[in-house]
């Protein structure tokens, strides 16, 4: 697996899970119940310097900054809070490679989406990320980095989160560090607050049941047969729809817990009644629920892919209801931030292209 390489002679604590943390801190800590003291600093509050750890000496501050670090991306750029209070953040990573993560407040709670990769190899022809192309496997401290930078900055606690990987890339293509990351995170957010979405990478899936303590799944199907599927996602022609299909029937589900099904509404192209009934069918016998996702447009994309009109958008989720399938429809005011992250990006990359006027 790729890693990137280390610019520091130091272990950043938020790349190693918290129990390699915990044998990297004994011989530095002591006495031993110091290392559950460090422990708190990084996972409960998220801090980027030793410094801010004010119940530990001085010495023992400075002994910790010799040997590791602690070091976060850094945010770049901000865009001005959208209808719904969405927020997209753009990070600049030690190499220059940009990601974006995204703050959506959701009432009570803080909904965080988050990047797992520097671009994607899928290839989704309806993705930003997808038209960019691959890029680099982020490190656990680049994930979870992201996650505390928009956290401190938008002023909220750890416990308010929950945290979605459906940023740039693909988290299955990425496992090792996106687990480390998961472990991370565990420390403070349980992880039925934590949702990871992938566009149905089977091997991935397979690790991902085997976990002790999984994230909730959230799958991108996006169209009602294999030959659609295959046209907008050709990973799929690797991984299948009804493989796909029948490993999420017998993935294991707590109690109460469904798998989402996302899908991305094209108009004329897979949002009709007959398309509903069809999604409907695929789903018999699997505990699901379907997150339709208006298609959220960009000059990158092609220009046949259309977002349906609201009233499309309601006939295909009453279709989907009254075949027995409970739907969600992403739409918020703010949905050119909040449907597809991708796109601040995008809009950076052409900048950079563009010719200086
Ligand atoms: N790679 C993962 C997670 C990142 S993409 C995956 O594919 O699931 C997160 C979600 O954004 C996916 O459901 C994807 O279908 C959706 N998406 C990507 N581009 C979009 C666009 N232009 N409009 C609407 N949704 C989009
Ligand atoms: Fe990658 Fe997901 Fe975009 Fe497909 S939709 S290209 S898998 S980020």
């Amino acid at each position: 697996m790729e890693r990137p390489q280390a610019t520091s002679p130091r272990a950043n604590l938020y790349d190693l899970s918290p129990e390699a943390a915990a044998a990297a801190l004994a011989p530095v800590v002591q006495p031993s119940f110091r290392v559950r003291q460090v422990q708190e600093w990084i996972y409960a509050h998220g801090v980027d310097s030793f410094d801010s750890m004010s119940n530990l000496s001085k010495q023992l501050r400075s002994d910790l900054a010799e040997r590791f670090s602690l070091a976060f991306p850094i945010a770049r750029e901000r865009t001005e809070p959208a209808p719904d209070g969405s927020v997209k953040y753009l990070f600049t990573l030690e190499d220059g490679a940009l990601i974006e993560a995204v703050y959506m407040p959701m009432g009570s709670r803080t909904t965080l989406c988050l990047s797992s990769q520097a671009g994607c190899a899928v290839g989704c022809t309806f993705c930003v990320t997808g038209f960019f192309g691959a890029g680099r496997n982020l490190t656990p401290a680049e994930i979870v980095g992201q996650m505390h930078r928009v956290r401190l900055d938008q002023g909220i606690p750890t416990e308010a989160l929950n945290v979605v990987f459906m940023g740039m890339g693909e988290p299955l293509l990425n496992f090792e560090h996106v687990v480390t990351s998961l472990e991370i995170m565990e420390q403070a957010i349980s992880p039925r607050r934590v949702t990871l979405s992938t566009a149905g990478i089977i091997p991935g899936i397979e690790d991902l049941a085997r976990l002790e303590r999984r994230p909730n799944l959230a799958v991108s199907i996006n169209a009602p047969d294999r030959e659609r599927r295959e046209e907008i996602m050709p990973i799929t022609k690797k991984y299948p729809l009804d493989e796909l299909l029948e490993l999420l029937k017998s993935f294991p589900l707590e109690h109460g817990r469904e798998i989402t099904i996302e899908y991305v509404l094209l108009a004329g192209w897979n949002d009709s009644q007959r398309d509903a009934s069809m999604l409907a069918g695929l789903l018999r016998g699997g505990r699901f629920k379907v997150n339709a996702i208006p298609f959220n447009p960009d000059p990158a994309l092609p220009d046949w892919m259309k977002r349906p009109t609201d009233a499309a958008i309601d006939r295909f989720a009453a279709a989907l209801n009254r075949a027995g399938v409970p739907v969600t429809v992403r739409r918020s005011k703010g949905h050119e931030i909040a449907a597809a992250c991708g796109q601040l990006r995008g809009r950076t990359e052409r900048r950079r292209a563009a010719p200086k006027a």
